[in-house]
């Protein structure tokens, strides 16, 4: 059966596939342009967007959306979603059988949007999407390429907040990024 995005977005909503959904608020399913070519994954939400119901908002948020900005790129034509779609207890690391329940949902989403470019936001999605033993200050901005897809990653916003001097890192990756996407798309 071809699942739509409504349809992953309603089994989302009524998800209780693992303990996270007797503490969520809400769950918070991915957001974005749906023909974009970029897709961001981040490990999961935090608190503010278990209130909202939506990803990156709150100050991570406007950090990746000015980190963005300087770097020509911009959230209307992106895809953000989480490995987890809801929200762990005190901002703990998702726990594997939390990341292998919700999984599926980000396949779908994944082959839903079939991107050129996934980048992972932290440690936790990279080793979960690009190599489990990603270690992501030696190797963020580093690239491979799985399925037709650019696979790389970068600093989570919630680390860059914890450590500004990782702002320029980032920045540097990001516009790696935009320089990539031009590539692919030329
Ligand atoms: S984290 Fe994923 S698997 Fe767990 S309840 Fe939420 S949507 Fe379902």
């Amino acid at each position: 059966m071809q699942y739509t995005w409504n349809d992953v977005e309603r089994h989302v909503a009524a998800c209780t596939l693992c303990p996270l959904s007797q503490t969520r608020c809400r769950p918070v399913m991915g957001r974005g342009n749906l023909q974009a070519d970029i897709m961001l994954i981040a490990e999961a939400p935090g608190g503010q967007e278990d209130r909202q119901g939506i990803p990156f908002v709150g100050k991570s948020g406007e950090l990746l959306d000015s980190l963005l900005r300087e770097c020509g790129l911009d959230r209307k034509e992106l895809y953000i979603t989480n490995i987890l779609k809801c929200h762990p207890p005190g901002n703990r690391d998702p726990k594997e059988e939390e990341k292998e329940a919700c999984f599926p949902y980000l396949k779908y989403e994944t082959f839903l949007l079939k991107p050129k470019i996934i980048v992972c936001l932290g440690r936790v999605a990279a080793q979960r999407i690009i190599s489990p033993d990603f270690k992501i200050t030696r190797e963020h901005g580093s690239w491979i390429c799985r399925k037709n897809c650019a696979l790389t990653a970068t600093y989570h916003p919630s680390a860059i907040l914890r450590d500004p001097s990782k702002y320029e890192d980032a920045k540097r990756d990001f516009l790696e990024i935009a320089k990539k996407r031009t590539a692919l798309n030329s």
